[in-house]
């Protein structure tokens, strides 16, 4: 199959969350499947400096611009990589979406909606360069456009519209509609009005043959009231064409073999070994080198990701011989909260505010469990590494991490690789924490927990080959 892969970020060229990961390795594992992929990605002034060989090959006019298309590859890889270069619209500093004040650009529409007219224009082969993809997969809000406009040719390739959270939306002024040069056609609530706002993101759930999303629970959560941010509804509806499949990781970075960023390589059968990153890990953190259990927790601090949970467990967890290490950044009062506890308490609890890729290989290889209490989870990635490490995640069952994790209750003991809970609340954590416990003072039980986590497989072969089904069944809708 021909795919275009559209995407406003991609690893390591531009990132601030899953959709960076899933670029930057989706395509190559398409390729090693034998697939014929290109990527298109804004040419943002960060990447044209990293990549200064990106060469033009193509001119399009978009929403009365003049732009152009140039190609270079993907960092480590052989995929083609389309750069959609409009200084006016992407040569800026920073965050993709955000000004420094963390408010959004104030063009973001034009910006992104010229990124889905060049899509269009290459599904439709109008770029001169002699290349029709069978299938268009587009992510998240800024390619939403995609397949709204794609929906309205008789010949056109089949479409797929992947959601990597459904919290960003993509919604504009109704002004939008006539600046983004949209046909008047597609402005109905069956279309892509949003309560009388334009929303990007309802043009690939809508219009497009095959929805889904990172992960089959978060996918069939997003169909309720609880999950569904406003669009359950339009989810329900179009259930039919709607499925989940899971992220894989880079299983070659995320190899505790060979990971040249810890200070000891181990395997699952050599797991004492792991022991020595714990000490390095404690000593790197400035936590006194003891036998107590090291829990982790790595993300952005939001209240995503549940730290409220976590605060609200801290002091009594703290009455146990627990010691924990946080690296993450994100909302002041997370970090305040986090800094206090540390200073308090600097035998046991540490704290690194920041965004440091090295670090969190230690912190996975050093620790003994993860915690990751998120209140929702599209997918997740750091349950997946921990698993990799032989270090047990702790989460609440949600999303992708209900389904990458085996809870580690009777009789499924033997299957287990982590363990699970389901009410949001720090007693939930702390009773999951308890049997986590119960579990670590048993060596034998434990190392098999270890073992079996170890064992999983989370490479992107398999994602890949489930993608490639999804492009089938788009086909087939396309073209019933
Ligand atoms: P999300 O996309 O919601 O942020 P994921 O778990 O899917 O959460 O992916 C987050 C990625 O960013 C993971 O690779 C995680 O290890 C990494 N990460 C997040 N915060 C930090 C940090 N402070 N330092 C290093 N890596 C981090």
């Amino acid at each position: 199959m021909k795919i275009l892969f559209i995407t406003s970020e991609l690893y390591p060229l531009v990132k601030t969350g899953g959709l960076a990961d899933v670029a930057g390795s989706l395509p190559q594992a398409l390729r090693d499947l034998d697939q014929d992929v290109r990527v298109l990605l804004p040419a943002y002034g960060k990447i044209k400096e990293h990549l200064p060989t990106a060469a033009p090959i193509a001119e399009m006019h978009l929403l009365g611009q003049p732009t152009r298309l140039l190609a270079a590859n993907a960092p480590g890889s052989d995929i083609p990589l389309w750069l959609l270069d409009a200084p006016k619209w992407f040569d800026r500093p920073g965050n993709p979406y955000l000004q420094h004040d963390g408010t959004p650009w104030h063009d973001n529409d034009e910006r992104f909606g010229a990124l889905c007219w060049a899509g269009v224009h290459l599904a439709l082969n109008q770029a001169g360069l002699d290349w029709q993809p069978d299938i268009v997969h587009c992510n998240d809000w800024q390619s939403g456009l995609v397949p709204a406009l794609l929906s309205l040719r008789d010949e056109r390739p089949a479409t797929v519209f992947t959601i990597h959270n459904l919290a960003y939306q993509g919604v504009f002024p109704k002004s939008s509609l006539s600046k983004l040069e949209l046909p008047a056609d597609l402005w109905t609530p069956e279309g892509l009005e949003f309560h009388d706002q334009l929303s990007f993101i309802k043009g690939g759930l809508v219009f497009s043959d095959r929805i889904n999303t990172v992960s089959p629970t978060y996918a069939r959560e997003i169909q309720t009231p609880r999950f569904g941010c406003g669009l359950e509804g339009l989810l329900r509806h179009r259930s039919g064409r709607l499925s989940g499949i899971l992220n894989g990781i880079d299983t070659d970075k995320w190899n505790p073999e060979n990971d040249r960023l810890i200070p000891q390589n181990y395997d699952a059968k050599s797991l004492d070994k792991k022991s020595v990153n714990k000490r390095a890990l404690q000593e790197r953190f400035g936590l006194p080198i003891e036998e107590k259990i090291l829990m982790a927790f790595i993300g952005r601090l939001v209240p995503q990701k549940g730290i409220d949970l976590i605060l609200k467990a801290l002091p009594t967890l703290l009455e146990h011989p627990f010691q924990m290490v946080f690296l993450g950044s994100g909302s002041s009062d997370y970090e305040h909260s986090l800094v206090y506890w540390s200073r308090r308490h600097p035998d046991q609890v540490a704290v690194h505010i920041g965004y440091d890729e090295a670090l969190s290989h230690l912190v996975e290889a050093g620790a003994d469990m993860f915690l990751m209490p998120s209140k929702f989870e599209p997918c997740g990635l750091n349950q997946m590494f921990s698993q990799r490490y032989g270090t047990v995640p702790i989460v609440h069952r949600t999303g992708g991490l209900a389904d990458t994790v085996e809870d580690a209750i009777p009789p499924q003991l033997k299957k287990a690789t982590g363990i699970s809970f389901d009410l949001t609340e720090a007693g939930a954590l702390l009773e999951a924490l308890k049997r986590a416990w119960l579990l670590y003072e048993r060596p034998a039980a434990w190392r098999q927990l270890q073992r079996s986590a170890m064992a999983k497989d989370f490479s992107w072969h398999r994602s890949a080959r489930e993608y490639c089904k999804l492009y089938q069944q788009a086909l087939a809708d396309n073209h019933p």
